[in-house]
C-alpha cells in the first residue's frame, strides 16, 4: 500500500479515507494518532495488524464534540465535570459503556471504554469529516515510542496505513492523561499533562494515581491493560540519572555513550554536540523532546548507552518520568 502524505488542508480528505475504512495517522497535541473509524470492526482490525498490538489491550476513541459520545457511554456527573473543564485536551476518561453500543475489539472485552476530545483544531476537523467517533492508539509499532512528529509516524507505518496527516512536532510531547471515572474512587492509570493536583481541584474529592511509586510498591494491580506491556522501550539500552550525579556520569561515560539533558546539565557535562540532546530549558521543553531523542539515539549507528536526565517529580514532572522509567526499564545511574 501507498501511503499518501498529507497537510492540514487535507482533513476532509482525510475524513472520507476513515469513513471508507481506510487506516490514516492524524496530529493531535499529544502525540500521532492511529485513526480508523471505532464503528467499523474491520477497520479497527487494520490498527492493530498495523501497530503489531496485542488484541487485549483496548483502545482510547477519540471524538470532536461530547454528543458523539453519548450513545455509547452511561456520563457520570463527575465525568461531565472533568469534561467541561479539561476538553478539548490531553484528558482521557473511562467511563462505562452502554451495553452493546462498542465493538469488543475496541474494548479488549472490557465493560468500559475511553474516550478522548483532542485540542488540536485538525485533529477535530479530521473527525468531523469522518462523522463518526474514531480510534485513536499512538501511530507507533507496538513497543516503540510514541512518535512526535509526522516523521516518526512515515518511519514505523510508510507502506501499512492509506495516509499521514503532518501538522509538525506535537506540543506535548507525551501521551494523555488518563483517568478511570468508571470506579468509586477516580483512578490515573496513565499520568500526562493534566495532573493529579488539576483532577482533585475540579472534582473536589480525591483522585488515586496508581501509576505512583507508592502504589507499584504496594503492589496494587495494574488498572488499565496496557501496563503489562513494555512501553516507549529503544533497542538500545537507556540508563536514567540525576543531574545532581552529572560529574559522576561524565566520568563514567564510555566513548560511544550520549547523553539527553537539560542545557545546564550539558554545560556541565561538556560534551560534543554529537553525543548530546538538548532536552531545552523547562519541563515542558523536555517532555515534547524526550521520545524524538530516544528514537533519534536508538536509529544512530555506533551509539552506546543513552543517558536521560531525570525531572523533578512535580506536575508534568510525574508523566515524563513515567515513560522515561518505562524506557529505562526503571534502570539507574548509580555511582
Ligand atoms: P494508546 O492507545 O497507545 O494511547 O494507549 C491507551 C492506554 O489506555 C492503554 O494503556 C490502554 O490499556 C488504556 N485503556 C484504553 N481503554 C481502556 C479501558 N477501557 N480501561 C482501562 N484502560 C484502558
Ligand atoms: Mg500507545
Amino acid at each position: 500500500m501507498e501511503t499518501a502524505l498529507l497537510t492540514t488542508q487535507d482533513a476532509q480528505y482525510a475524513g472520507e479515507l476513515l469513513k471508507a475504512g481506510e487506516v490514516v495517522a492524524f496530529p493531535t497535541e499529544t502525540v500521532y494518532g492511529l485513526g480508523a473509524d471505532a464503528t467499523n470492526d474491520l477497520a479497527v482490525k487494520k490498527v492493530f495488524v498495523a501497530k503489531n498490538r496485542p488484541a487485549d489491550n483496548p483502545l482510547i476513541m477519540t471524538v470532536a464534540d461530547v454528543e458523539q459520545l453519548a450513545s455509547f457511554v452511561t456520563i457520570s456527573e463527575s465525568a461531565r465535570q472533568l469534561m467541561a473543564a479539561f476538553w478539548p485536551g490531553s484528558l482521557t476518561i473511562i467511563m462505562p459503556i452502554k451495553p452493546g453500543q462498542v465493538s469488543m475489539l475496541v474494548t479488549g472485552g472490557l465493560q468500559t471504554v475511553a474516550f478522548r476530545l483532542p485540542a488540536n483544531e485538525t485533529a477535530r476537523a479530521i473527525i468531523r469529516a469522518a462523522g463518526v467517533p474514531i480510534v485513536g492508539p499512538s501511530a507507533n509499532t507496538s513497543g516503540k515510542p510514541s512518535p512526535t512528529t509526522a516523521q516518526h509516524v512515515w518511519h514505523d507505518m510508510q507502506g501499512r496505513i492509506a495516509a499521514i496527516v503532518d501538522d509538525g512536532p506535537t506540543e506535548v510531547g507525551v501521551e494523555s492523561t488518563v483517568i478511570d471515572m468508571s470506579t468509586d474512587t477516580p483512578t490515573i492509570l496513565r499520568p500526562g499533562a493534566v495532573t493529579q493536583q488539576q483532577l482533585e481541584a475540579v472534582l473536589q474529592q480525591p483522585v488515586f494515581d496508581a501509576t505512583s511509586t507508592e502504589s507499584v510498591a504496594n503492589h496494587v494491580t495494574p488498572k488499565a491493560p496496557g501496563m503489562k506491556y513494555r512501553h516507549y522501550a529503544p533497542d538500545k539500552n537507556v540508563l536514567m540519572f540525576d543531574p545532581l550525579d552529572a560529574l559522576a556520569l561524565k566520568s563514567a561515560l564510555a566513548a560511544e555513550d550520549v547523553v539527553m539533558a537539560q542545557d545546564e546539565t550539558l554545560a556541565t557535562l561538556n560534551l560534543p554536540l554529537t553525543r548530546t540532546w538538548s532536552l531545552g530549558a523547562t519541563l515542558d521543553s523536555a517532555t515534547e523532546q524526550l521520545f524524538a531523542g530516544l528514537r533519534y539515539y536508538d536509529e544512530s549507528p555506533d551509539v552506546g548507552t543513552i543517558y536521560v536526565e531525570k525531572m523533578p517529580p512535580i506536575g508534568l514532572g510525574k508523566a515524563y518520568n513515567n515513560r522515561l522509567a518505562k524506557a529505562a526499564g526503571n534502570q539507574e545511574f548509580t555511582l
